[in-house]
Parts: structure tokens; C-alpha cells; sequence
């Protein structure tokens, strides 16, 4: 699609976004809800949905509601309250979810994401559904049947639902990732798009620019990745922008992204509310929530990524780079041990970000899979500042300290790399180059004074890059005049 007819249109988007809250049991039953148990192994008759069975509010997904609601800055109303949304489905056992209509547990909260607001309507919790395994799937291919595994029915859902404040798929992926990044760092969800612990759903529509009026909402499910939410995003509104140029209506509905096609496809007609007969569950109780509850919970509130950028850049890293440890929570929290062991920021983070992060890429490796500790790089650190060894050296000997946990002070003397700084010894490697390359030496001489580079370049090869090499270039000016 041109840029021109593109640019005709202003892109609204709101993305509905469903984090799996990391309890041990399950919203209103006692079944573990750790994903890998064996099909069908933890389903109590609670999440069978037999009948006389009855509801249990577990206690930690409110708290987890609480606590994802105040980081997203949220009001956490004094009451809320549980309602059935019915509706059929093999994977659905009692007929109905258990969800929250119009009481949810957080409202009006908001996130600042590269200086836009974007409101939170409201964030509510409910229980998932079963999971259904099709044909071809899961070792029962050609079979011309699904079958249903309940483990997942009755898991602790919160469904964050934004305002349609986005409008461009590149502020729906920063939006999207900086959620991920607060459950992460909340400890409340896995945040693990590819797994499905967390999932969104894109709302998007097209308007003529300067429009007030929005155009009609398609839904996106199934974006599995960052990218492909980006990606269908980009197709979706390609599509839309076609009907509208063409004369034609966008219809409600819900459509799935096919990320091996890449594009999105019609599922079904969008649902009203009034389709799902909601009505309050019977079975459950209003909540109250006191704010002596709220309080205790904010209390506990760990630093947030936004608040650990903004630290960072404090201690001198630039955006960058202070964006890319907090995306990696690990990572993050290594380099916040490293600070608390008194290491000078800016040295920690070049190794970080330069031949830590390399090595984890290549290897395709969380920092904790390595044998590095903060304590080891720690001192490696001290060893540079204290001159024994240079930076060079430094990283060079990283990767094997990430490899084999071997300290770097171990590494330095069973290798014999301490930094030469003796002149004496420096003095006579700087005299063998000179007297090597008499050429290089009388064009320096008649003023080609870069080559001193030169010069340096080989005492520092001679050393094995040993030598100090503040050293190395004052002996060098001295020796060559
Ligand atoms: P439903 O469950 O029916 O999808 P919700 O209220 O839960 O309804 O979610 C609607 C989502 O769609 C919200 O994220 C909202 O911001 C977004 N939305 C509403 N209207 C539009 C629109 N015209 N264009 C894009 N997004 C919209
Ligand atoms: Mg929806």
C-alpha cells in the first residue's frame, strides 16, 4: 500500500491482553495449574463443573489482581464481584465462565510509554478455559477428532483492557511489552507470549484522518510473538483501508492471524455483550476490598521497569541500554547485584552489553544458565581499575569466566596476563619495534606522526596486549623523538 493512501487514514487500536497468574492452585479450585501434568490429571469435580459443586476464591489470584492493578495505576474499588458469561464450547464443561462484568477488581489505571499515556479501562480476573487438541496435533495425527484436556480449565486469568489510545502498531508493541515486562518483574505471570501465559487480542480500526467518529473494530486473536502482533496489526489495517477505499464496510468481527501467511482471517462474528447473558454468580460472594489490604500489598511493591530505566540512566547508562537490561529480567537483576557489590556502573554495563550479551546470543543463553556470578565480574572489574590487567584482557578472558565460573584473578596468573607496567621491560619491546621497521620510523619522522598508532599496535602484539598502554605511548614519543 502507498505511503500516500496510508496516511489518509488514522489507525485506532486497543488491545485486550490476558496474563496467567502464576498460583500454585487454581482460581476457584484446588487443582495445581503448572503447566506439562499429564492430560486431564488436574480436574477436580469443581473444574469438571458437576453439578452441587461449589466455587472457593483463592485468596493469592485477588492479591495478584491487587498488585498487577496498582503497578498498572489503577483504582482498586472497595467491592467487585463475580458474573457467569455463558456460552457453549467443548472446552467449556459447566456452560459458563466465571468472570467479571461490570464490578472488576482494577479500573482507570494507565501506563506512560515513551511519554504517551495510554489508559486502562479496566483489568478483571476470570478463570481459562480447557484446551482443545485437534486433529494432526500432539501425536493423534490423521485422527479425524479433538480431544480435551481440562488442566487448563479454571486457571487465574486477568485480563488487562486498554482504552483505544494506540495508533500505530509500533506504540501497540511498546505498550505490549512494557506489560510483559511489569507482570515479569511483579512476579504475578511468565509473560511468555509463545507459551500462552500471556495473550492478546488487537482491536483495530480505521478512520479518515481528522475524523472523530471511530471505524469499525475488527478483533485479532492468535499473535503469538511481538512480532507477529506488529505484523498483523500492519496486515490488518492494509485490509481495512482496502474495504474502505473501495467503498465497502468493515464488519465486527473476530479474525485470526495466520503468522505463516501472514494474514488474518474472519472466525466468527463478534459477540455482543448481551449474547453471553451475563448475570452475577450466585455462587460467590461480593468482594470487599479494604484498603488496609490495598495498602499492605502497595507496600510490597517491588521497583518497577520504568523506575529501573530511569535508575539506570541516573547512574550515567544511556535510554538504550538501560532499555535493553530491563527487557531481560535476568540479566537486570545481575546487574543490580553487581552494583550492590560497588562495581562502577559504566564498566559493568560495556561488559554487559558488549561481549556478555554477545555470548548469550550466540549461545542462545539466559545469564543464569552461565557459571558467571556477579561477584566474578566483580572482581574482574577491580582488576582492570586496579590496572593488573588491562581492558583488552578483560575481554578477553570474559567468555571463559562465563563458560567455566573460573575467577578472573585464577585466569590472570595461570595465563600470566597481569599488565606489564615495569618501563624497563616496556622500554625494551619498544626499542625492538623501532629498530624492526626503520621505514615507518623516518616517516614519522617527517611528520606522519599517525604511525604512532602503529607503533603501539605492535609493542601491544608483542605483549600479548600486556603492557600498559598509557605507558606504551609515552615510551614510544620518548624513544622516537
Ligand atoms: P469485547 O470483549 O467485546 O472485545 P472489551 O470492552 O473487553 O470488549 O474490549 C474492547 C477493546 O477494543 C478495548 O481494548 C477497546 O479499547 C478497543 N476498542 C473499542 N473500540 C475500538 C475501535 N473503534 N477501534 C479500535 N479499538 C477499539
Ligand atoms: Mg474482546
Amino acid at each position: 500500500m502507498t505511503t500516500e493512501l496510508r496516511d489518509k487514514y488514522e489507525v485506532v487500536i486497543g488491545l485486550e491482553v490476558h496474563a496467567q497468574l502464576k498460583t500454585k492452585s487454581k482460581i476457584f479450585a484446588p487443582d495445581g495449574c503448572e503447566f506439562g501434568h499429564e492430560p486431564n490429571s488436574e480436574t477436580s469435580p469443581i473444574t469438571l463443573g458437576m453439578p452441587g459443586v461449589l466455587p472457593v476464591l483463592n485468596k493469592e489470584v485477588v492479591n495478584m489482581g491487587i498488585l498487577t492493578g496498582l503497578a498498572l495505576n489503577c483504582e482498586i474499588p472497595e467491592r467487585c464481584k463475580f458474573d457467569r458469561k455463558q456460552y457453549f464450547y467443548p472446552d467449556l464443561p459447566k456452560g459458563y465462565q466465571i468472570s467479571q462484568y461490570d464490578e472488576p477488581i482494577c479500573i482507570n489505571g494507565y501506563l506512560d510509554i515513551k511519554g504517551k499515556r495510554i489508559g486502562i479501562t479496566r483489568a478483571h480476573l476470570e478463570e481459562d478455559a480447557g484446551k482443545l487438541v485437534h486433529a494432526g496435533a500432539d501425536g493423534i495425527a490423521g485422527s479425524s477428532y479433538s480431544l480435551v484436556d481440562l488442566n487448563r480449565a479454571g486457571t487465574p486469568l486477568l485480563e488487562i483492557v486498554s482504552e483505544p489510545d494506540m495508533r500505530s502498531s509500533e506504540e501497540a508493541r511498546n505498550y505490549m511489552e512494557e506489560l510483559r515486562n511489569i507482570v515479569r518483574y511483579i512476579g504475578v505471570c511468565d509473560g511468555n507470549l509463545e507459551e500462552g501465559s500471556m495473550r492478546c487480542d488487537a482491536n483495530i480500526s480505521v478512520m479518515p484522518k481528522g475524523s472523530k467518529t471511530f471505524g469499525t473494530r475488527a478483533e485479532i486473536k492468535n499473535v503469538n510473538s511481538f512480532s507477529a502482533l506488529q505484523r498483523a496489526i500492519e496486515y490488518e489495517i492494509d485490509r481495512q483501508i482496502e474495504i474502505v477505499e473501495e467503498g465497502g464496510e468493515v464488519v465486527q468481527e473476530t479474525r485470526l492471524w495466520d503468522d505463516n501467511s501472514r494474514e488474518t482471517r474472519s472466525m466468527r462474528g463478534k459477540e455482543d455483550a448481551h449474547d453471553y447473558r451475563y448475570f452475577p454468580e450466585p455462587d460467590l460472594m461480593p468482594l470487599k476490598i479494604s484498603r488496609e489490604w490495598v495498602q499492605e500489598i502497595k507496600d510490597k511493591m517491588p521497583e518497577l521497569p520504568q523506575q529501573k530505566r530511569e535508575r539506570y540512566m541516573s547512574l550515567g547508562l544511556s535510554e538504550y541500554d538501560a532499555s535493553v537490561i530491563v527487557e531481560q529480567m535476568g540479566l537486570a537483576l545481575f546487574f543490580d547485584k553487581v552494583l550492590k557489590l560497588g562495581a562502577s556502573p559504566k564498566v559493568a554495563v560495556n561488559f554487559i552489553m558488549g561481549e556478555i550479551t554477545a555470548y548469550l546470543k550466540e549461545e542462545k543463553l539466559e545469564i543464569t544458565d552461565t557459571k558467571l556470578t556477579p561477584e566474578n565480574l566483580v572482581e574482574l572489574i577491580s582488576l582492570i581499575e586496579k590496572n593488573t590487567i588491562s581492558n583488552n584482557i578483560g575481554k578477553q578472558i570474559i567468555t571463559d569466566m562465563m563458560k567455566d565460573g573460573t575467577p578472573a584473578s585464577k585466569i590472570v596468573e595461570e595465563r600470566g596476563l597481569s599488565q606489564i607496567s615495569d618501563t624497563g621491560a616496556i622500554k625494551d619491546v619498544a626499542q625492538k619495534v623501532v629498530e624492526a621497521h626503520p621505514s615507518e620510523v623516518s616517516a614519522y619522522k617527517n611528520g606522519k606522526v599517525q604511525l604512532l598508532g602503529f607503533f603501539v599496535g605492535q609493542v601491544m602484539k608483542e605483549t600479548k596486549g600486556r603492557a600498559n598502554p598509557k605507558a606504551v605511548n609515552e615510551i614510544l614519543k620518548e624513544i622516537l623523538g
